[in-house]
């Protein structure tokens, strides 16, 4: 018996105590929207979970009245450290309803449990943790003296880490005294509204926090558009960035914007190998792929690449496709039937030009969203995918000879988000990481968060930081600017 024969293991979705409808979140209330309702579903069976009601414009035009009112007389006049106390009440509660959360995300957008449970959860946590430490110390935000909250923060995030999104964005939005009407994407509502109802739960004033679940031309160009909104910090595409940054050119509106990326995976023929290979897998494969900072380039020294693609490719055949609910489960399915054409047809173009595929050999379920874990060899730089954001769980490999090379193609790209370096000589390390433009760079590992660490793009990959004390200071102003 191989350990891929292990008996499966789900999670029970007996943890949950779901609605069968969900309206928007809006000065402490759960309300109905005048938008159409959308049933959300699970990418892994297309089975409905809930019925979300969807915001338009007018009532988008009442959740920022409402966050308007309670910065103005509550929120925004409330000490630091009332802000913190409720800040950790919110961290504790999630961290008691976690199995809960970790359910419903994995429900909700199709990643495996065990990420949801021993990553995003922990994580989301760990932001509120983070800056509920800050609220009562702004003065060390960086930003100058007396430093006071922007306003109310128009906050618009995507579906591939629905609740960590939020918690980047809300958690340093609310320790710096703004209060927020949030966004979440069409396919993940879920947990954001289950936040809503911790925010209940926490007894945070009414208005404080809004969640308005709507499509992106309608609630998301609203916020974006509306005159009471004093910042946008927006998560997702390049594309819709542009436009955003586009809307709000010559406004007092302060801007933030986490774009899509690129990232390489540059592996020098020195590096420990074996865990190199463990980093490419995670860097490309961790939530299919649908990671911002996903390493979906590799550049590995042609002296070792056969055996690079070789280990990595039998690594790839441990990988189990399937039930995002099971426990044994490492690749869980696609979040849409939209996101998985995109991946496809580049995939089909990366063929077409000339790209040498390998797809793991394994069963996909009969119904949901599924692509198999796919490496592209021979590749150039020019081939579709090792240019472009594919979003999902394919690898380019690509090869280089000397640092200066690597560095070359490393950047080589429109994105600037992330990058990792594997190698044993330190001084190339520190050489290569000096040269590379990228917000993040891993150094003999990959996708490792922290809340007390800046994250952020160069280049198409956006501008502003989440995360720590920049991420703060993106919530603030010094005192009078307003
Ligand atoms: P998307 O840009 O299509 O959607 C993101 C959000 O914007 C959604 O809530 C959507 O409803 C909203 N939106 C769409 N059109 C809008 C408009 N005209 N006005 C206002 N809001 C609008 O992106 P996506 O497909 O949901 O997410 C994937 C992208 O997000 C990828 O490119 C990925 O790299 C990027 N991303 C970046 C980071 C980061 O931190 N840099 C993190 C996660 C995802």
């Amino acid at each position: 018996m191989s350990f891929l024969d292990f008996a499966p293991a789900p999670e029970s979705t007996s943890v949950l105590n779901l609605r069968t409808s969900y309206g928007l979140f809006i000065n402490g209330e759960f309300v109905d929207g005048h938008g159409e309702p959308i049933t959300t579903i699970s990418p892994a069976t297309e089975k409905p979970i809930a019925e979300i009601a969807h915001a338009n414009a007018q009532d988008v035009s009442l959740a920022v009245a409402a966050a308007r009112k309670s910065h103005d007389t509550v929120w925004g006049r409330m000490s630091g450290t009332d802000r913190g106390k409720y800040l950790f009440r919110i961290a504790r509660l999630i961290q008691e309803r976690a199995r809960e959360f970790a359910v419903a995300e994995t429900l909700d957008n199709g990643k495996p449990i065990r990420e949801t449970r021993d990553v995003d959860i922990p994580l989301v946590a760990a932001w509120f943790f983070h800056y509920a430490g800050w609220a009562d110390k702004l003065e060390w935000a960086g930003v100058g003296p007396n430093p006071t909250s922007l306003g109310v923060a128009g906050q618009i995030i995507p579906w591939n880490f629905p609740l960590m999104m939020l918690a980047w964005k809300v958690a340093p939005a609310l320790a710096a005294g703004n209060t927020v009407v949030l966004k979440p994407a069409e396919t993940t509502p879920l947990t954001a509204l289950l936040f809503a109802e911790v925010c209940q739960q926490a007894g945070l004033p009414a208005g404080v926090v809004n969640i308005v679940p709507g499509l992106g031309e309608v609630a998301g160009a609203a916020l974006v558009e509306h005159p009471g909104i004093n910042k946008i910090a927006f998560t997702g595409s390049t594309g819709v960035g542009r436009h955003i940054a586009r809307t709000l050119a010559g406004t007092d509106v302060a801007l933030t914007l986490e774009l899509g990326g690129k990232g390489a995976n540059i592996v020098f023929d020195d590096a420990p190998i074996d865990e190199a290979i463990e980093g490419v897998v995670r860097g490309i494969f961790f939530n299919q792929g649908h990671v911002c900072c996903a390493g979906s380039r590799l550049l590995v020294q042609e002296n070792i690449h056969d055996e690079v693609v070789e280990k990595l490719t039998r690594r790839m055949s441990t990988l189990r496709l399937g039930d995002p609910l099971d426990k044994n489960t490492d690749i869980g399915a696609i979040n849409s039937r939209e996101q998985l054409e995109r991946i496809t047809s580049l995939v089909s173009q990366g063929e077409a030009e000339g790209g040498v595929r390998w797809s793991l050999d394994c069963e996909v379920p009969q119904k949901g969203f599924w692509f198999r874990p796919t490496v592209f060899t021979g590749v150039t730089t020019s081939n579709t995918v090792a240019r472009d954001e594919i979003f999902g769980p394919v690898l380019s490999v690509l090869t280089f000879r000397t640092a200066e090379e690597a560095i070359l193609k490393a950047n080589n790209t429109p994105y600037g988000l992330s990058a990792g370096i594997w190698t044993n000589t330190a001084s190339r390390m520190l050489q290569v990481a000096d040269e590379l433009r990228a917000g993040v760079i891993w150094a003999n590992t990959f996708n490792q968060f922290d809340p007390a660490s800046p994250f952020g793009g160069y280049k198409e990959s956006g501008f502003g930081r989440e995360g720590g004390r920049p991420g703060l200071a993106a919530y603030l102003t010094t005192e009078g600017a307003r």
